[in-house]
């Protein structure tokens, strides 16, 4: 396998093979680069200094504070550009390895960035795909015996969520206040009790489709730029009370948290997989032309008293039922224009054993098991200034990528 001259020690997230795409800041400039080890190749600075052929994508693109435009130039130009920078990384190419001078100018210790959102998204929709997930709150919410609603095998069921709250990972995230009923009095206006998360991915589309134009299924991976991992912050009690009949709304659009950098699909391609058995085969246009992706995830907790964080989820996104293709193209099939920066939430991935299941909701079973911490506290929900952290990695033979992670500390109401 292919390695840089950068030393990207064993399991390290960012190998040569992955390079995602990032925004960041660095002494009081905004730029675009990708994550290589410890480090970061500023592309911005590359493309003023001509060092981008100017054949590679025929236009500049990385003077920008969004990924938006160079993901608007489509397929074949991520794909030349991705080959281009693990060319120029290469142990084997001396001609960036040799030259101390322009390393020093393209090339800055991580550390020393503050990450950024790394798309404008006007689009956000959130999914709700994982069968063991809509299938534990069907049994906590409604009926035991039929957990899963009757269209529930049929479509990929989504919302449309709030694009202007989505945040990078570092952000705080405050406790919302909202409409919350207990027992039979009327509900009152409080912060919620019942502060949660959901571990997602976020699909980012690179080029969208025309207004009036559905996606076809054969050619859905042609529009998909990238993942991050995505953290659905979730009153549960605000939205009990707020969700009839037309869904989620306040509980859930006070806060969304992203990784900062998108590990490109062509990245992600080695660790395909075939998703679960779908029964009833779904309608022709919804059938299924790709894979899943085997992505492990866990959610990490860190309460005040703790030092390090604690485990307290590990998932998979192997187990998703519908898959990013088929969320596209349903999410299109109506003739819907998706934009270019648009991120799709896969929905809480949850899986088949209680230690995979994706939210605090299912794992404290609708508040009857308590989360018990290596501190001696318990949790059902989060407490203000808890902090949360999820991890991803997919891992094939002697490859390992990772996204980093997506971390926020809970603030108290105001
Ligand atoms: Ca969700």
């Amino acid at each position: 396998m292919k390695k840089s001259f950068i030393e990207v020690p064993k399991n390290h997230p960012f190998p040569l093979y992955n390079l995602p795409y990032g925004v960041f800041e660095y002494r009081n400039r905004v730029a675009i680069g990708v994550a290589i080890g410890d480090w970061v190749l500023d592309l911005t600075a590359m493309e003023s200094k001509g060092l981008l052929p100017e054949n590679l994508i025929g236009k500049k693109v990385f003077n920008q504070n969004s990924l938006n435009a160079f993901m608007a130039t489509g397929k074949e130009c991520w794909k030349k550009t991705r080959e281009f920078i693990q060319n120029m990384l290469d142990s084997e190419n001396s001609s960036l390895r040799d030259n101390q001078e322009l390393r020093a100018e393209i090339l800055i210790p991580q550390k020393e960035v503050i990450v950024k959102m790394p798309v404008r998204a006007r689009g956000y929709t959130d999914f709700y795909s994982s069968i063991e997930h809509a299938t534990n709150l069907g049994k906590m919410f409604r009926d035991p015996a039929n957990p899963l609603l009757p269209n529930w095998r049929h479509l990929p069921i989504g919302y449309d969520g709030r694009a202007s709250a989505i945040v990078v990972s570092g952000t705080k995230i405050r406790r919302p206040k909202g409409q919350v009923k207990i027992g039979a009095a009327d509900p009152i206006y409080t912060e919620t009790k019942q502060f949660d998360t959901e571990i997602e991915l976020g699909f980012i589309i690179g080029t969208g489709n025309q207004l009036g134009s559905p996606i076809d299924i054969k050619s859905v991976l042609d529009h998909i730029f990238g993942a991050v991992i995505l953290l659905d912050w979730s009153a549960r009690d605000i939205q009990r009370y707020e969700y009839v009949p037309l869904g989620p709304f306040l509980g859930k659009n006070f806060g969304t948290t992203i990784s900062p950098w998108v590990v490109t699909m062509d990245a992600l391609q080695p660790f395909s997989v075939d998703g679960p058995q779908q029964t009833p085969e779904p309608l022709p246009y919804l059938q299924r032309k790709t894979s899943n992706f085997d992505i492990e995830i866990s959610l990490a907790i860190k309460t005040e008293k703790m030092s390090d964080y604690q485990e307290i989820a590990n998932t998979n996104y192997k187990h998703m039922y519908w898959d990013i293709s088929q969320q596209v193209t349903h999410h299109a099939s109506n003739g819907c224009n998706l934009e270019s920066g648009d991120i799709l939430g896969t929905g809480t991935i949850s899986g088949p054993t209680p230690s995979s299941y994706g939210s605090m909701v299912e794992l404290n079973w609708n508040s009857t098991i308590p989360i018990k911490l290596n501190s001696g506290e318990e949790r059902f929900y989060l407490a203000d200034y808890d902090s949360m952290k999820a991890v991803a990695v997919a891992k094939k033979d002697d490859l390992c990528i990772g996204f980093g992670q997506a971390e926020t500390t809970v603030l108290p109401a105001i």
